[in-house]
């Protein structure tokens, strides 16, 4: 429920609201606008209190009016936050009218390939450098990536090339490790419904991107991302990396472009685009790329690897230094076209 006040509300006409709200035990959230305010009640309201609170807060001092609100989630909701949401990193804007490029391997695996990513990753005007040292594989024979010597790689060649850094956790009582080491938490596909996992990211405070599951309807994407939000992180993405496909014989996931342009409507918070994970497929990955610019992502999220052919993780998918140069003026041309920058 959000309860609108009248351009002429006093502050006592809103702390009258909010008390109102807080003596029946629910939690309020004060939402300043341009030129009014509104308090939301984020908390699930008892059936049987909706209609006597609707009456009961229709009829306050500087009330304008009190509409429910349809989504389950609510922090999330484009109904709670009408703006754009912009998560500034160490200036770096995302959801602004700039796409943010993020690109580098699938898994760090040594300095040397670390630091030719980034190079590629500036030479792209990338500002973000991937590499996951945690890894989700679906196989315990799989590569499981470098660990903490992996995070310590990633964090020294970010900060030597100036680029921002994003790196998957998987369990909460890695949050604070992890966090210590990148700019960015990615919570991957895998765990988008870990809850302890979401509530530690929450409680930290330290920006998220949290991918979509394989399998996850909209409503089940954005109230994992309700657990961040709720947990009083408010720098959270939302990645869109693909869904179980119809057919594997042609693509590894289905990347859900429908999801970018209703997602952007349904929540404020900033969506990145993984044609990478999306298709599976590095000679497809740029046509994805570019749908996704042009159907509204804020950012994009390519894997890029120094040798593709020897990658220890996602090889198959991952785009060269020099095709990741070449797709550039071409994604640049898309955001043009829709009056934005890349
Ligand atoms: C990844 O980014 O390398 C990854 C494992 O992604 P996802 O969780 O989307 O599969
Ligand atoms: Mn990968």
């Amino acid at each position: 429920m959000i309860v609108v006040m009248s351009v002429g509300a006093v502050e006592e006409d809103i702390q009258q609201v909010i008390s109102a709200i807080e003596a029946r035990g629910l939690s309020a959230l004060r939402m300043p606008g341009g030129d009014r305010v509104a308090v939301g009640i984020p908390s699930a309201i008892p059936p049987d209190m909706r209609e006597p609170l609707y009456q009961m807060l229709s009829v306050l001092s500087g009330v304008a009016h009190v509409a429910h609100v349809s989504r389950p989630y609510k922090l999330a909701s484009r109904e709670f936050h009408r703006a754009d949401t912009v998560v500034e990193i160490k200036g770096v804007r995302f959801g602004g009218q700039h796409i943010q490029i993020m690109t580098g391997p699938c898994s760090v695996e040594s300095l040397d390939q670390m630091q030719a990513a980034a190079e590629a990753a500036r030479a792209a005007g990338a500002r973000v450098l991937r590499g996951g040292a945690f890894k989700p594989r679906t196989s315990p024979y799989a590569f499981q990536g470098l660990q903490d010597k992996g995070l310590k790689i990633l964090q020294q060649v970010g900060r030597e090339h100036g680029l921002l850094t994003i790196s998957e956790v998987m369990q909460p009582d890695l949050v604070p490790l992890v966090a210590s080491h990148v700019d960015i938490l990615q919570i991957g596909a895998r765990n988008m419904q870990n809850f302890p996992l979401l509530i530690e990211a929450g409680k930290s405070g330290h920006p998220v991107m949290l991918k979509r599951g394989p399998s996850a309807t909209l409503d089940e994407f954005l109230l994992a991302a309700e657990y961040l939000l709720h947990y009083n992180n408010s720098k959270v993405l939302l990645c869109e990396r693909g869904v179980h496909p119809l057919d594997r014989s042609y693509a590894r996931n289905t990347l859900d472009l429908n999801a970018v342009p209703v997602l952007k409507e349904i929540s404020h918070l900033p969506v990145i685009a993984d044609p990478s994970h999306g298709i599976g497929i590095s000679r497809h990955v740029p046509a994805m790329a570019l749908a996704s610019v042009a159907a509204g992502a804020d950012g994009i999220m390519l894997e890029m690897h120094p040798n593709p052919r020897e990658a220890l993780s996602d090889g198959a998918q991952s785009l060269t230094p020099g095709q990741l140069l070449a797709l550039m003026p071409r994604l640049r041309a898309v955001a043009a076209a829709i009056g934005r920058s890349a």
